[in-house]
């Protein structure tokens, strides 16, 4: 863990063990620097009885085929953020029909809440973080390996697209 200054008064955190954790605290006013998963809204989405995923441009798991998903942000619900990264990673409007899961890992600083959902309008284009669009019918999913170099957020992310799209690889759909 590396440290850093502290954002109330500017002095050089150190790492301390509070409740039995290593956190980073300021030795001159206190402060505690709580580190917390950031959470990312992803869409299984279903357009015209096939699923929709992206081939994603950045790390993690570059160039793999997986669901839209992005930061939520301030000001959005999870709801919210999920219906507005289908519309930028690719061209959708979207319906949200059920919560497919929440996921996160001891040692992955971000937490996936995954939606499924149907387009109700729009047309599948690739948006700034995919380089194409893809349509998949039930049974067709391309076969993607596991990440054998890749960090514990590749190998997880790699896990929750397995089990996000199980309904469409297994070929019963969404
Ligand atoms: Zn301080």
């Amino acid at each position: 863990m590396t440290t850093r200054h502290c954002s109330q008064c500017g002095s050089r955190m150190v790492v301390a063990s509070i409740a039995e954790r290593p956190r980073e605290q300021c030795p001159a006013c206190g402060f505690i620097a709580y580190r917390n998963p950031a959470p990312v809204a992803m869409a299984v989405i279903e357009h015209e009885q096939q699923l929709v995923l992206i081939r994603r441009r950045d790390p993690p798991l570059a160039n793999y085929w997986a669901p839209p998903a992005g930061y939520v942000e301030t000001g959005e619900s999870v709801p919210e953020a999920v219906i507005r990264e289908a519309r930028e990673e690719c061209g959708l409007e979207i319906v949200l029909d059920e919560l497919a899961g929440v996921y996160s890992q001891a040692d992955v600083d971000v937490l996936i809440v995954a939606y499924r959902a149907h387009s109700s309008g729009g047309r599948p284009v690739a948006g700034d973080d995919a380089s194409e669009v893809g349509l998949f019918s039930p049974g067709q999913l391309p076969p993607q390996k596991a990440p054998v170099a890749g960090t514990a957020t590749d190998r997880w992310l790699h896990q929750v697209i397995l089990d996000v799209t199980a309904p469409w690889r297994a070929g019963t759909g969404g």
